[in-house]
């Protein structure tokens, strides 16, 4: 299987734009992040559910010989969507071309990728909720019959030409399905949300990536990175590339539970695999804002970043941690989010919070 990057993001969408420096930023390193990429489903961990249901539809296209059906992927970033698409591109035997939407901002972006698939390939879209109406309409046909609908002419003169694509798959994934319009939407055979990991899944990301870089690691160290990873591969990659500097200047080179603990202390992660923006997050709504309600444009204005960065990077964990809680009028910290900062929250905070749950 070839891996073509149209854009050279390889799935990593808007990161590496993001002013936020966060373990999914921090030495944005595409060289490595592929050369750990498992390829295959025994190297995949985790998502198991997506797996078994991925396997037998690959079964089924390869017993009818027919391209598999079209595939949307979500969830938070890092989770694995760019790594599933090349799994299954290479369990197809197939090639698979990787871009994302804000590369396909002109019709003949699409309109030329479209063109120069192969019978079978995959095309991979990343951050497909951001498409424009545009290539969206250039897709619908694409999409459900193989073919490219041109107009050429004016108005009265106007023309419409079909021209016969190769039949492909296309693999959309996306942080926000809720941003795709329902057209889009329907148009997927699959849609799949990739859900956190556990520890366990995470400290076997964690073995898997410290054996390829040949580093030296302990069950309880692979198990302290693990449980500050924030449930995802990308960020406990991340860690470990950290934790083994750390590792081979300060200490004897191998990765135990002090090693580890010391490092991503000494990184300020902590124990929940928050960072210091996490925290800033969290202090601002309870230090300026009594704990919430407070709105996710102000968020971001007092934090000097942008609303998508929030809503995509930070708050996906900090809502699953239960950290933090979405209400109608805005974001709140819960009980254990003051817990976790170790502030106590004010009685009448917390009537409230129990009075709204
Ligand atoms: P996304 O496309 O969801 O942002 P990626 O597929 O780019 O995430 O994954 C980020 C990194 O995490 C990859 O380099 C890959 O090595 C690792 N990774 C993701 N999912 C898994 C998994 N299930 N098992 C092992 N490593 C994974």
């Amino acid at each position: 299987m070839a891996i073509i990057s149209d854009d050279n993001q390889l799935g990593l969408g808007i990161k590496n734009k993001n002013p936020i420096i966060k373990a999914e930023t921090i030495e944005y390193d595409n060289t490595f992040e592929n050369s750990i990429r498992p390829k295959d489903f025994d190297s995949y961990i985790g998502q198991s559910a997506l797996k078994e249901t991925l396997k037998i539809t690959l079964e089924a296209a390869k017993k009818r010989g027919k391209p598999l059906d079209h595939l949307l992927f979500y969830g938070p970033p890092g989770l694995g969507k760019t790594t599933i698409a090349g799994v299954i591109a290479s369990q197809m035997g197939v090639e698979i071309r990787i871009t994302s939407a804000p590369a396909l901002e002109r019709p003949r972006d699409i309109i030329g990728i479209l063109m120069s698939l192969k019978g079978g390939e995959i095309l991979f879209i990343d951050e497909i909720h951001r498409l424009n109406k545009v290539a969206e309409e250039i897709l619908y046909p694409a999409m459900e019959d193989f073919t490219l609908d041109m107009t050429t002419g004016k108005s009265q003169t106007a023309k419409t030409l079909r021209i016969p694509l190769p039949k492909f798959t296309l693999i959309g994934a996306t942080t926000k399905a809720g941003e795709l319009s329902s057209p889009l939407r329907d148009r997927f055979g699959i849609i799949h949300r990739l859900e956190f990991y556990t520890i366990e899944e995470l400290a076997q990301v964690v073995k898997r990536t410290a054996k390829i870089l040949e580093l030296e690691i302990t069950e309880e160290g692979a198990e302290a990175i693990a449980r500050r990873s924030r449930g995802t591969p990308r960020i406990a990659n991340r860690l470990v590339k950290r934790v083994s500097d750390f590792a081979i200047v300060k200490y004897d080179g191998i990765i135990d539970k002090k090693v580890a603990n010391e490092s991503l202390d000494i990184l300020k992660i902590d124990e929940f695999g928050l960072d210091t923006t996490d925290r800033a997050l969290l202090n601002l709504i309870i230090n300026k804002y009594d704990g919430g309600p407070v709105g996710i444009e102000t968020i971001a204005a007092a934090l000097s970043e942008d609303v998508r960065t929030i809503e995509d990077v930070c708050e996906p964990y900090l809502l699953q941690a239960g950290l933090l809680q979405r209400t109608p009028r805005g974001r709140k910290v819960s009980p254990e989010g003051y817990r976790h900062l170790g502030i106590s929250m004010p009685s009448a905070q917390t009537k409230l919070f129990e009075d709204y749950l």
